[in-house]
């Protein structure tokens, strides 16, 4: 099923490697960011275990997955390749029921997107052993065709998330509303952030939520203006592949 790319296909990854990451670069120094503020997640459910190696050979370090199959698929890929391993991000909704089997496999889960599944993890991160970093995925838009905790629910529970046993809470992950205004777009981004200080005031020292998980390939500007420290771009590193 996987086959190794072709060499026009992997100078495309690489084109496109370069030129999202000066587009980021050019993203921040926009706003008076410093670029190495703002990590850049490669989202690769598009494509297969080889084309991703591809990616992460361009430069990518941090690989996005939105459904824990096809990471365990591709993590077993490059483990039987040899191949370096970059970082693991779960981005898309995850069942409990598949987090023992992902958990090792992970650098962070930035979509905790309710309670039982952060007590679950938790639960299944002391089993393991290991401590584990996560987001919580937030959908401030009252969206319910989108995941994430409503903002209530999360001020509700916050102070509880800090207390989980081996979780490392590291700041929110938000989506903008499909085709939204570049106005609006702004404007949500900017209740993200508002959210997170909430947060942060409130809990005080006991958690550093310094991570804002903000900006996909169509709106990566707004959220970089508004705070965002890691982008998750997709659809413009495969352009010319997929
Ligand atoms: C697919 C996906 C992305 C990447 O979106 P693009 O528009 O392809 O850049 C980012 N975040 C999440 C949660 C996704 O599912």
């Amino acid at each position: 099923m996987t086959r190794a790319a072709s060499p026009e296909t992997q100078s495309i990854i690489r084109d496109n490697w370069l030129r999202v990451s000066a587009q980021v670069s050019e993203a921040c120094v926009d706003c008076s960011r410093d670029p190495s503020t703002v990590k850049i997640v490669g989202v690769a459910k598009y494509v297969d275990a080889a084309l991703t190696a591809q990616l992460v050979q361009a430069g990518c370090s941090i690989i996005g997955e939105n459904r824990p199959q096809l990471l365990w698929e591709k993590h077993q890929w490059f483990l039987d390749q040899g191949l370096e391993m970059p970082l693991w991000h779960m981005i898309g909704h995850m069942q409990r029921n598949k987090l023992r089997r992902t958990l090792p496999m992970l650098n962070m889960l930035q979509s905790v997107d309710n309670w039982r599944l952060a007590e679950e993890l938790s639960a299944e991160a002391v089993r393991a052993g290991r401590k584990i970093s996560f987001l919580v995925d937030v959908n401030l838009t009252q969206d319910a065709t989108k995941t994430g905790m409503m903002r209530d629910e999360l001020l509700r529970v916050s102070e509880q998330l800090v207390q989980l046993p081996n979780l490392i809470w590291r700041g929110l992950m938000a989506m903008s509303s499909l085709q939204a205004d570049s106005a609006t777009i702004s404007g949500e981004f900017s209740q993200v952030r508002e959210l997170r200080d909430q947060l942060q005031q409130r809990l005080g020292d006991s958690v550093d939520l310094s991570e804002l998980s903000m900006g996909m390939s169509g709106d990566y500007r707004q959220a970089i203006e508004q705070g965002s420290t890691c982008v998750r771009i997709g659809t413009s590193l495969w352009v010319g592949v997929i």
